[in-house]
């Protein structure tokens, strides 16, 4: 799983990244986008300081024109970040294609809710899509999603809409369906007050095993 990271000054968003890869995640997913490119750019550079080996995303939830967006991806490849979640507004496909010629990937995640998954193969728009079975329809819809994309050489990833315990489990399993998955953004129960009950399968290390009985929800 990666672990995500809010909007925060530079040290704070560098020590709550080293804080993840000290609880065993391999990925580190930085929000950006909230702040100037050049303050955004310093936050990651911190995190590549003090997280030299971890696999580092992005995610700009749209927020960027297209000439930020250009910037930001060659300014993110010094930090050797592998891709940035929905660079420009959702309604932009064109604009996503364009961006793909630069080092660091393009991932739709509102993107693909909006376009769904045949256009934005269609486009050229995405390196990698986010799959999320609560805005997709399902985990049946979502996995089918997935396995387009990834027929069509596109990299998946599943993540929560910050999901309930249950709709999380689900998630999991969905995750554990599809081989060779890389980190998935699973582990968002602890963003929550409270819950609906136990989680079905908890994060350790950065990781959940699935639960193998029957169904989702093992007694209490
Ligand atoms: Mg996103």
């Amino acid at each position: 799983m990666n672990a995500t990271v809010g909007d925060g000054s530079e040290p704070e968003t560098a020590t709550a990244a080293a804080r993840a890869v000290d609880d065993g995640y391999p990925a580190v997913k930085v929000k950006v986008g909230a702040r100037s490119l050049s303050a955004d750019l310093d936050r990651l550079s911190a995190v590549r300081a003090r997280c030299p080996n971890v696999e580092l995303r992005a995610d700009a939830n749209g927020a960027w024109d297209r000439e930020t967006a250009a910037d930001a991806l060659s300014g993110f490849a010094d930090h050797d970040v592998a891709f940035v979640e929905q660079p420009l507004p959702s309604a932009e496909l064109a604009g996503h294609a364009a961006l793909r010629e630069a080092h660091v990937g393009v991932a739709l995640d509102e993107g693909l809710l909006e376009h769904g998954i045949d256009a934005v193969i269609d486009a050229d728009a995405a390196d990698v899509v986010v799959c999320k079975p609560m805005v997709l329809g399902g985990v049946d819809l979502a996995r089918d999603v997935a396995v387009r994309a990834r027929e069509a050489g596109l990299g998946a990833v599943v993540t929560t809409t910050v999901d309930g315990a249950l709709a999380r489990a689900g998630a999991v399993h969905l995750a554990a369906s599809l081989p060779s998955l890389p980190a998935c953004g699973l582990a968002t129960g602890e963003r929550l007050a409270t819950d609906l009950r136990d989680a079905v399968a908890p994060v350790a290390d950065g990781a959940a095993a699935v639960p193998q009985g029957k169904g989702n929800v093992p007694p209490r």
